[in-house]
């Protein structure tokens, strides 16, 4: 039976990235019936709404989205689609592997980079509440919260135990942040505790942000507040060739919602130069979590495959390659 998966393309780039992203998942032979839905600025204009309803009746039909970026307007009261919908569908796990691919051209080339990067999803100064308490001071409320804390915890360790990974660094800011950040720590340390055979440490931000700098390679898998977790993903995609590249995952306990960390690229969209990698990456870990592990595999290795020969690279990445080239280099190593 075909899986049924909602497809939200988006805006800017995400139209051509998820069509290229569309060709690789059905040149892998898996049967998908896409529900394609609307979300963001073209959504807006059609319905007066960035998230339309139909995008959370699709979810509720299919539990599993495949999403482009969406544009959020700057002001105007347009509340994040993203923010929005990990809060609404309760997608706590935000879930990124940074990993060098090989052949990649960056300053960290030949560096064995391969990180996993759990950053809680729903709180913390996304809460979103924010006002003015008098002219001209204004209060963000920083919201960390047990339950959240714990099950990030242990969502991570959890993967770490399945997958046979070695190390979690919890990353924060406790030494000054003594009560919000003290308790996403002790909730790490009390679920780090029933896993008594992977070995645990705990970095304050900065210097996290530092030593990812000078030695990536000693990382394995990291475990942050939302903050922390958004700052560090793009620090660490900026490692491993950048935005173009990274895919992420948004889980929760019924839902998921596969996508790039990079935004709608207003600068190079309907060029053909979109880099669709992001997305295909994201395509692999979301057929693995369909259960498709062989199509995830073979998606994945012919990725690599073309960045191991780099004939057919997109312009972000030096190479020539429009996104349409790329997509049927990828097509062809799949044959
Ligand atoms: P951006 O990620 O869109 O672009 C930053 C730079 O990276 C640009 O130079 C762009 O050309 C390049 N880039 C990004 N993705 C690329 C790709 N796949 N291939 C090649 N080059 C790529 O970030 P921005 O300019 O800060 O944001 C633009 C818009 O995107 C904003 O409206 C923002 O709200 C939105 N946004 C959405 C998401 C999302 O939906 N997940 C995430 C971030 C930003």
């Amino acid at each position: 039976m075909a899986h049924r998966i909602t497809l939200i393309p988006g805006d800017g780039i995400g139209p051509e990235v998820a069509e290229a992203t569309v060709r690789v998942v059905d040149a892998t032979g898996v049967a998908v019936d896409w529900e394609r839905v609307d979300a963001g600025e073209k959504a807006l204009a059609q319905t007066g709404e960035l998230l339309p309803e139909s995008v959370y009746q699709s979810l509720a039909r299919t539990h599993v989205g495949l999403k482009g970026p969406t544009a959020t307007p700057i002001g105007g009261g347009h509340k994040s689609i993203n923010v929005t919908l990990r809060k609404k569908l309760d997608l706590y796990t935000n879930f990124r592997p940074v990993r060098m691919l090989p052949g990649l051209k960056t300053r960290f080339q030949g560096v064995p980079i391969d990180m996993i990067i759990f950053r809680e999803n729903t709180e913390d100064l996304y809460s979103g509440l924010e006002h003015e308490v008098v002219a001209g001071v204004v209060e963000s409320l920083k919201i960390i919260t047990r339950i959240a804390s714990i099950r990030i915890a242990q969502a991570t360790f959890q993967y770490v135990r399945r997958e046979g990974r070695k190390k979690v660094t919890a990353v924060h800011k406790a030494n000054i942040m003594k009560m919000s950040d003290g308790l996403f720590l002790k909730c790490c340390r009390e679920i780090a505790a029933d896993f008594p055979e992977i070995k645990y440490e705990e970095l304050i931000v900065d210097n996290a942000c530092m030593q990812l700098v000078m030695r990536p390679e000693t990382f394995d898998v990291l475990l942050l507040p939302n903050l922390y977790g958004d700052i560090v993903s793009d620090l660490a995609a900026g490692l491993v060739g950048g935005l173009g590249i990274v895919p992420g995952a948004n889980l929760g306990e019924h839902d998921a919602v596969f996508e790039a960390v990079h935004g709608t690229a207003p600068d190079i969209a309907g060029k053909g130069k979109a880099n669709p990698t992001a997305l295909m990456q994201s395509a692999a870990l979301m057929l693995a979590h369909l259960g498709e592990r062989d199509a995830a595999q073979r998606l994945q290795r012919a990725i690599e495959g073309v960045y191991a020969e780099g004939k057919h690279l997109t312009a972000d990445q030096g190479g020539t390659a429009t996104t349409s080239d790329f997509t049927a280099a990828i097509i062809d190593r799949m044959r």
